[in-house]
């Protein structure tokens, strides 16, 4: 059997990721969503083992420490840390299945570092203007914080260079988008170094 496909899934706050992604897990249900460590505190409907593993900080560190991270950061802005833990990723991909990461910028370059193999997808908002008007509308955040985020924003959507997809999030187009990531996951399981078995066939 294939081993399967990594693929990152990052975009700045706006971007709508978090949405589109939960649209391309129920409409494909055979792709395995990574669930995260984070030491920040569960926010509201939030489970420990379904959105997030929720741990100490001194757990984290040791985590980190006996290499069970695959990658991981350090927010200097909310002062926690967020990671993949590496097992669960690794079984699933010797396991055949596609792996999907919601991971912001920094982590995304550290696995693409490690795993050359791993597919990196860029979702943007289409523009600054929708993407201050979202941030905006969601009214959970201060001028000062959406200020913030926008400057990351801009930050972060420096390294889409280095990112092998870009796909623009429209607004009211979330289903299109799913669709379109799932173009992409689609056209990656064909890509001839992962269909070598056929030529094996043919012998
Ligand atoms: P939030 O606190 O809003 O759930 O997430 C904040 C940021 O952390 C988002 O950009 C999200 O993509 C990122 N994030 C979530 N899980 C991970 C992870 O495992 N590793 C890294 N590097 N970032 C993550």
């Amino acid at each position: 059997m294939s081993k399967g496909t990594l693929f990152i899934i990052s975009g700045p706050a706006g971007s709508g990721k978090g949405t589109v992604v939960k649209a391309l897990i129920e409409k494909h249900p055979e792709l395995v969503l990574s669930i995260s460590a984070t030491t920040r505190k569960p926010r509201l409907g939030e489970e420990h083992g379904k959105h997030y593993f929720f741990i100490t900080q001194s757990e984290f560190e040791e985590r980190i420490a006996r290499g069970e991270m695959l990658e991981y950061n350090h927010f200097t802005g909310n002062g926690n840390y967020y990671g993949t833990p590496k097992k669960e990723v690794e079984l699933a991909l010797a396991d055949g299945k596609d792996v999907l990461l919601e991971i912001e910028v920094n982590g995304a370059m550290q696995v693409k570092d490690k795993m050359d193999s791993a597919v990196t997808i860029m979702l943007t908002p289409p523009n600054g203007t929708v993407l201050e008007s979202r941030l905006v509308g969601r009214g959970t955040e201060s001028a000062e914080e959406i200020c913030k985020r926008l400057a990351t924003a801009k930050e972060e959507l420096k390294l889409l260079p280095k990112y092998d997809y870009s796909v623009v999030n429209e607004d009211g187009k979330i289903e299109e988008c799913a669709d379109l990531i799932y173009s992409i996951i689609v056209a990656e399981r064909h890509k001839t170094a992962k269909t070598k078995s056929i030529i094996e066939n043919f012998r």
